[in-house]
């Protein structure tokens, strides 16, 4: 399937370790277990979760002879899966549209990028769907969201650069609110050298959001590079911090060996990863699954 595709570059590297530990040791001894840690490490599971992931079943172990590679991998699938669904939940029912969805994140992340692939995920939905340009500090920014808006088929709502962001989202909402428009994506500016501007921009963009509508914005997504690996994590702690983020995107793990961020993040970050991008195309956007993710690792 397409999520074992796009991460068959850690599938491959993370596997085919397993067997090598297997196989040098012929059981699941303790040199093994170090040998696992390293390879979970090496994945971009980071220290923490390996540790821990490698304490259950040197656990496990002890109460019961691990008996070969198979069963270890099952151990390990369980472990991973029970990590990525501790923060699980549905994404939030909206009793009266528009949803608001806001995208936020560092430049280069993907964030444009997926803020197009997600217009066009909900109008695969058939939902109606506006988009909202509020990174009006880069004109790139803008010109690249016009550009998925006609890819899409969906109608961008923007200013001119330099414009306030806030006011740009306030002419959407209003839009989307009068269009009963079912789901509104806002597009966020994304410079962290100014970050204490940044967080004060989207803490006006949030009450903004609120004058119209109470209880939004429903969904405050922060999209991560995983090609970035440890660092990512870094800047979605202080995303995290401050703007309230309610779901992960990881974006470009098709790019990467260390797919294994998305279990780290997922227990640092105590929120869900909601989507994952799997290449530049409109279609290359997966809801997240963990299932379906550590199948695609490990299975
Ligand atoms: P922004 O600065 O965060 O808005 O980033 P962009 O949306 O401009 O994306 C930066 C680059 O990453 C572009 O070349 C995108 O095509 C590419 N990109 C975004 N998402 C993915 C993905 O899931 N996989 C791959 N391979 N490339 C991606």
């Amino acid at each position: 399937d397409r999520m074992k595709q796009a991460v068959s570059r850690t599938r491959e590297s993370l596997s085919d370790r397993i067997e090598s530990v297997i196989a040098m040791t012929r059981e699941v001894d303790e040199a093994a277990l170090e040998e696992l840690e390293m390879t979970l490490i090496a994945s971009d599971l980071g220290v923490h979760v390996a540790a821990e992931v490698v304490g259950q079943i040197r656990d496990r172990a002890k109460r019961e002879q691990i008996r070969d590679g198979a069963e270890l991998r099952d151990l390990l699938k369980s472990s991973l899966k029970k990590i990525l669904d501790e923060h699980q939940k549905p994404p939030r029912t909206v009793a009266t549209p528009p949803e608001v969805i806001v995208m936020v994140g560092v430049n280069g992340t993907g964030k444009t990028t997926t803020t197009g692939k997600l217009a066009a995920y909900y109008r695969r939905q058939g939902k109606t769907v506006l988009l909202c340009a509020a990174d009006t500090f880069r004109a790139a920014a803008i010109e690249q969201l016009e550009v998925w808006g006609e890819r899409t088929g969906v109608e961008l709502i923007k200013s001119r650069q330099g414009g306030d962001p806030s006011a740009v989202l306030f002419d959407a909402l209003q839009a989307a609110k009068a269009r009963q428009t079912d789901v509104l994506i806002v597009d966020t500016a994304g410079r962290l050298h100014t970050k204490s501007g940044l967080m004060a921009e989207l803490d006006k963009m949030r009450r903004t959001t609120q004058r119209f509508i109470p209880d939004a914005p429903h969904e405050v997504l922060l999209v991560l590079d995983a090609t970035t690996g440890q660092n990512g994590l870094q800047q979605a702690r202080l995303f995290t911090e401050s703007a309230g983020v309610t779901g992960i995107v990881l974006t470009k793990l098709d790019g990467t060996a260390k797919g294994g961020i998305a279990i780290a993040i997922a227990r640092e970050m105590g929120v869900p990863v909601r989507f994952a991008g799997i290449g530049e195309q409109v279609n290359d956007l997966l809801p997240f699954d963990s299932d379906a993710f550590v199948e695609a690792l490990l299975g």
